[in-house]
């Protein structure tokens, strides 16, 4: 890591590889030869042409999706998705279920709310969506349009670690936070999004990654930029796609081929995750609210018990260098975001703080 960078534990947008924003910096103002910046450059330009079809190439290949499913590069953040999913999957019952484990799947239960009926079949709000509750499968409707899930609670620094067997009924699942984080199989999905500025790039492009016999049953009166038909028949070039977002994803995915892949991704990730939850368990300061089997790999939430330490603890960690552990608005106490551009130093280095900060403030 150089000198001037920190390490960053901030939730989102979220630190990238060093690597790729050095290689964005060195094509910056002229991209491969060509005499400009990729910010410049048309969407209809062949040299974007590139970058646009290996990017997908690449992301096809990491996650292993299957050949019957589109990946779009969208814009409007994952909450548009939010809107979108239940405009274009609303067809036949227009119903949908639902398990509510945090801030995001309730703000997507309630949008989708206004085109269709959301059957709740579980939710941990209760306790502060501090697991993830898991409903009996009898509950399930047989006649749901989609099953809805947000894979990994940001917030809240949950994780599911079993996926609803759903049947016919297409199961979508926000990956904001998870996606390429550890290996799934896409072909259990009938769509999975995610903001691309959790662990991909940066803000402004979202992938979509749809079955492909979901399309085309958007109704009439859906906007055609919130039509998944419209974008798949354009390969996301239907209108200016955010361009340099998805250059730099498309780089982040090469990073990734290039350290191995999901699979290596996803071990350095287990055990950066099973250190700091030791750590924490270990101390007589800090506790981990969340259930043991439901314990987030990227977003490890942790709190003192006592609100003043936690923001002596948020601000004399920054002072040394490690940044943005505070928590979620909503939430306090304080959370490290462990992406896969997260070295296994930055863990280290802030396990090595907590025991310093614990022994100081006893
Ligand atoms: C950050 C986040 C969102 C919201 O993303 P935007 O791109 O800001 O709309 C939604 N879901 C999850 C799980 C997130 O982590």
């Amino acid at each position: 890591m150089s000198k001037e960078r920190v390490y960053n534990f901030s939730a989102g947008p979220s630190m990238l590889p060093l690597e790729v924003m050095e290689e964005v910096a060195r094509d910056m103002v002229n991209y491969k030869g060509c005499g400009m910046s990729v910010m410049e450059m048309s969407h209809r330009s062949k040299e974007f042409a590139s970058i646009i079809e290996t990017a997908e190439a690449d992301l096809r290949q990491l996650m292993s999706v299957p050949e019957n499913y589109k990946i779009l590069f969208l814009q409007g953040g994952a909450s548009t998705q939010f809107s979108m999913v239940p405009l274009n999957l609303f067809r036949s019952s227009k119903k949908a279920d639902f398990i509510v484990t945090g801030s995001w799947a309730k703000k997507a239960a309630s949008e989708a709310k206004r085109f269709g009926t959301v059957n709740v079949l579980a939710s941990s709000e209760s306790t502060v969506f501090d697991h993830i509750p898991q409903p009996d499968p009898a509950a399930y409707s047989k006649d749901a349009d989609y099953f809805y899930i947000t894979q990994n609670n940001t917030i809240y620094g949950t994780r599911y670690s079993w996926l609803p067997e759903t049947g016919d009924v297409p199961l979508v699942s926000d990956m904001s936070s998870n996606i390429l984080s550890e290996a799934v199989d896409v072909s259990k999905f009938g769509l999975i999004f995610a903001g691309a500025q959790k662990n991909i790039g940066p803000a402004g492009v979202t992938i979509v990654i749809i079955r492909e016999d979901l399309i085309g049953f958007a109704p009439d009166s859906c906007p055609v930029m919130l039509n998944y038909k419209t974008h798949a028949a354009d390969n996301s070039l239907y209108n200016t796609p955010p361009c340099f977002a998805i250059y730099v994803a498309g780089l982040t995915f090469k990073w990734l081929k290039d350290r191995g892949g999901i699979g290596a991704m996803e071990k350095a990730n287990r055990e950066k995750a099973a250190l700091l939850y030791q750590a924490i368990d270990e101390s007589r300061m800090f506790r981990c609210p969340v259930a043991v089997q439901d314990r987030s790999l990227m977003n490890v939430v942790f709190v003192t018990g006592k609100e003043e330490l936690d923001k002596k603890f948020v601000a004399e960690a920054k002072a040394a260098g490690l940044v943005n552990l505070g928590g979620h608005r909503s939430v306090g106490g304080m959370r490290a975001s462990i992406y896969n551009a997260m070295p296994k130093a930055g863990v280290e280095t802030l396990i090595d703080f907590m025991q310093k900060f614990e022994k100081e403030n006893q």
